[in-house]
């Protein structure tokens, strides 16, 4: 029997109406079991409606149940079902039935997006010294039932280019910027040669562009184990560490934009819909041309220990063990690389539940997760996409209760994010005005959950709320609130969890980054080593990631706390004064980084902005409070108030976008330009300081002083109507 018996029991909440919840509301807040803070003083609620909320929020924390997470997990990924596939058709219309069953109304949204057909008809080979063909596939293993599925692929590279190469071959570490320039200050050249880097220190995408922006002629990336130690997790199948055959497949694009290849800032609407829209042609989008494909590093071995130039830098030696790492193969050693790789327009669907709200159904907050993977995804996507139906399932269950959101919540599948973060950008790319006006926030689950070490990034004004549904959730198997178990892993003396700032590479990075809508990420993982490879799977899963599947009901409540506090609030929750003192920290760390460079800045006016901008949170939260605390919000005011709170965001958006990305609108936060996965913070300046570019610094200054003087302009708009509203 499982020491978390109990939670995973859960107890269901007979059907009552709502008044029966209220009545009930005092016996439920001084239950014992309630790991609830026990005060009703919330930000954004009047002291009525925070009684209520403490109600529904206690009817709520049990309904996430552990056996629904866990058979819709164990369901989804039976098979292989990456984009584009039957199997990930049949998913499409599980998570629909699955929602609609919860009592959500399902709309599923297709579009036909350019993405490469599920072959991998991909072959790599040493030719000289030796003739020796090296495996691309993660062979079957005796411990686990899924490896030997016969609709499994080969190691492969979405957005590889086609083609049959056999080149010398030069080791170029991590293939960032800097290890490239690091070849070029030694006098390596690339042209000519097949590049071979290791996985890690950026965007695999990037990789591939540095190395064909220098004449390379192919690309082979591995897996490298990193430093081993005394305490270091065993390989899989004995732990969950990668073994010499793990693969991590993946994409490599690397465009200007986020989402369809062919149709930037546009959705890729069906082909036999309604509504006609212009796609590029593939030859006008700068997609990579030489072949790509990953490796093992058993199989990639076979190549470095076959290299016969001069050593490589101490940092650049990787951890595959009885490897001297070299820079050149030298003219002895000679790799082919062959790639077929067709594309074509494909039909992805992704699939959104809603459940409505009763009082104010058009404005949304949404939570999502992509649910294609490369191979079976128990992971990555699917430990999220289970929670986030759970989730709904519980918010159904909760509104039969009697506790419907006054908001919209909707939840939302997106399928094609692997290769690109295609659907869901191609739906933000859809309703972009709805979302500017509507949307409330987002929530991204991308396998969120695999085990026990909680964490959350987000956008400023989601951070006091994120931390605040974690106070009211357990964790499991302790007396600790998940706030308490959170804010001790990070240290005695910190004042607060380690909360940080979202980056790229997921389906927030279109509702964030182009659409302006706040964003943040909660989830809960363990160590693993099985990252886009045929193994991460419901067997390694059942071992070493959510064994009891008990996080996944924990992200769920925590989400779940989250998403009812803005659904309900008479005044939307948000954390408005959370934007000054980020931006503050932003600028220090820019500072950091101008002085790494021998760059000397200085932003004056715009830190006199932002001491204007503390001063006008601080009014609008005291006035906000000062509302609610009189007990008179008129939903026609408060309606009012909350669409120019969602519209606070929106003074990041810049119409023309960032330098060289059009499509990335937000001056508060993008992807790195030159390394795909980590955050910009500000990254108008940002962009300036890592390219030298002083001259253009002032520029980017007035910018960014004009975006933090609208932002607080608009709070002063926000208190003025509080005000006139009392
Ligand atoms: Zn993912």
């Amino acid at each position: 029997m499982s020491r978390f018996h109990s939670l995973r029991r859960g107890r269901r909440a007979p059907a009552v109406t709502f008044s029966l919840v209220v009545a009930l509301a005092v016996s439920a807040i001084v239950s014992p079991a309630s790991a609830a803070p026990q005060t009703p003083a919330r930000t954004g609620f009047t002291t009525t409606r925070a009684a209520e909320q403490a109600v529904c929020e206690q009817r709520f924390l049990p309904l996430p149940r552990s056996d629904s997470f866990r058979e819709h997990l164990r369901t989804i990924t039976e098979h292989p079902h990456p984009a584009g596939s039957d199997a990930q058709r049949r998913v499409g219309r599980y998570l629909a039935g699955a929602m609609e069953a919860a009592g959500l109304e399902v709309v599923s949204h297709p579009y036909d997006v350019y993405l490469p057909q599920l072959t991998d008809d991909v072959e790599v080979h040493i030719v000289t010294p030796v003739a020796m063909q090296l495996s691309n596939r993660e062979p079957e293993l005796e411990e686990d039932r899924f490896s030997g599925h016969p609709e499994l692929l080969n190691g492969w590279n979405a957005f590889s280019g086609s083609g049959d190469v056999t080149a010398e071959v030069v080791y170029a570490n991590f293939g960032r910027r800097e290890d490239y320039r690091a070849l070029d200050s030694i006098g390596v050249s690339v042209a000519g040669k097949i590049v071979v880097a290791r996985y890690g220190g950026n965007f695999r995408g990037y990789k591939v562009k540095f190395a064909e922006e220098r004449g390379a002629v192919g690309v082979v990336m591995f897996n490298d184990p990193g430093p081993g130690g005394p305490d270091a997790l065993l390989p899989y199948p004995d732990g969950p560490m990668m073994n010499s055959q793990t693969i991590q497949r993946g994409s490599v694009l690397t465009l200007p934009w986020t989402g369809d290849p062919l149709t930037p800032f546009e959705p890729a609407l069906p082909l036999d819909g309604d509504r006609e829209v212009e796609r590029l042609d593939p030859s006008e989008v700068p997609l990579h041309s030489i072949p790509v494909l990953p490796l093992g590093y058993g199989p990639a071995s076979e190549i470095l220990n076959r290299m016969e130039g001069r050593e490589a830098p101490e940092a650049w030696h990787g951890g595959v063990e009885g490897v001297t790492y070299r820079i050149e193969g030298g003219p002895g050693l000679t790799v082919r690389v062959r790639v077929d790789q067709p594309k074509a327009l494909t039909r992805v669907v992704n699939v959104v539940g809603t459940l409505r709200g009763t009082e104010f159904p058009n404005e949304w907050f949404v939570l999502g997760a992509h649910y294609d993977p490369w191979g079976f995804g128990a992971i990555d996507p699917n430990g999220g996409t289970a929670m986030l139906l759970t989730l709904g399932e519980a918010l159904g269950e909760l509104a039969e209760a009697g506790c419907p959101p006054r908001r919209s919540i909707m939840i939302a599948h997106w399928d094609a994010e692997e290769a690109g973060i295609i659907g869901s950008t191609e739906w933000v790319e859809e309703f972009r005005e709805e979302l500017e006006a509507n949307a409330i926030a987002y929530i991204n689950a991308d396998g969120a959950v695999s085990g026990s070490n909680f964490g959350a990034s987000s956008s400023p004004s989601l951070k006091d709320q994120i931390l605040e549904a974690t106070k009211a959730v357990a964790y499991p198997g302790t007396d600790d609130s998940v706030y308490d178990w959170w804010i001790k892993r990070a240290g005695t003396d910190a004042d607060e969890p380690s909360l940080g700032n979202l980056g790229g590479g997921s389906d927030h990075v279109a509702f964030y980054t182009h659409a302006g809508v706040p964003s943040g990420a909660l989830s809960s993982g363990n160590p693993g080593g099985v990252y886009h490879s045929n193994y991460d799977n419901f067997a390694w899963y059942e071992r070493f990631g959510d064994t009891e599947f008990v996080f996944g009901p924990m992200v769920a409540r925590t989400d779940g706390v989250l998403a009812l506090r803005f659904a309900n609030a008479d005044v939307l929750p948000y954390d408005v004064e959370r934007y000054a003192a980020d931006v503050r920290t932003h600028l220090a760390s820019l500072h950091e980084v101008a002085d790494a460079r021998g760059l000397d800045v200085a932003f004056p006016a715009l830190a006199t902005a932002v001491d204007d901008l503390e001063d006008a949170a601080g009014d609008l939260a005291a006035a906000r409070e000062r509302w609610t605390a009189s007990g008179d919000v008129k939903p026609a005011a408060a309606e009012r108030v909350n669409r120019a709170l969602i519209g606070l965001e929106k003074a990041w958006l810049n119409d023309r976008g960032l330098q060289d990305r059009p499509w990335s609108r937000s001056l508060y936060v993008s992807p790195d330009p030159f390394s795909g996965y980590a955050s910009w913070m500000l990254p108008g300046l940002r962009y300036e300081i890592e390219t030298d570019n002083r001259a253009a610094l002032r520029g980017w200054e007035r910018v960014y002083v004009n975006a933090v003087r609208g932002l607080a302009a608009r709070m002063r708009t926000v208190e003025q109507m509080i005000e006139e509203s009392r």
